[in-house]
């Protein structure tokens, strides 16, 4: 119902614009490659947060397995994301609250797969805000379909020349078949 006061109570998208204060969210990883699971978790942050901004690490975890170059990686990132204008791909090294804090983001996303990610991903969260406290990390599930997958399992496949065209989107497919053959695209 209009009352006087009304037009004076300004909406609250407006007053969110004023304050130049949109809402970016920091999913990090190294996305080796990027799967459809990275994908559903983008997706679903879309609808929390104004932009994505998916910030690719070098990965650590078994440095020696081959791995996609980080530069490469964020090329093929870029590409799926073309279309996209709220989704930013950058390389990403150092700590990840000082990139957060120097892009002014102070939400982290990650993706929560089973318990087994759960010890990691919370001892990772109360670190972040330990070294700074405006930081909040939120944890996203993905859809069911995607809870088996992982990065390093279709680094695996991929690598015996399984299909892998269920798991990935379409332009990573085509740099897996580059680089394995076209076995993984079931080719
Ligand atoms: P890291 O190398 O740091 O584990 P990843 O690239 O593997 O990074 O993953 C980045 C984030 O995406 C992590 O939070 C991880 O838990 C999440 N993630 C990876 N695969 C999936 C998936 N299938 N469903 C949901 N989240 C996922």
């Amino acid at each position: 119902m209009e009352t006087r006061y009304s037009r004076f109570i300004p909406p609250r998208r407006e007053k969110t614009q004023v304050n130049g204060n949109r809402r970016i969210a920091i999913y990090p990883g190294s996305f080796d490659p990027l799967t459809l699971g990275h994908d559903d978790i983008i997706r679903r942050a879309l609808k929390l947060a104004d932009g994505v901004v998916i910030a690719v690490a070098e990965r650590t975890t078994k440095p020696k397995e081959p791995t996609c170059p980080l530069k490469k990686r964020v090329e093929i990132i870029s590409e799926v994301y073309a279309d996209e204008p709220s989704v930013e791909v950058v390389q990403f090294s150092g700590l990840l609250v000082d990139f957060a804090r120097a892009r002014g983001a102070r939400l982290i996303v990650r993706g929560l797969r089973a318990v087994s990610d759960f010890e990691y991903e919370f001892q990772m969260a109360l670190m972040n805000r330990s070294l700074w406290p405006e930081i909040e990390v939120i944890f996203m599930a993905p859809a069911t379909s995607y809870t088996f997958l992982s990065s390093s399992l279709v680094r695996e496949v991929a690598s015996l020349g399984g299909d892998v065209s269920a798991f990935v989107p379409p332009i990573v497919l085509e740099y897996l078949v580059e680089y394995y053959g076209p076995g993984v695209a079931g080719r």
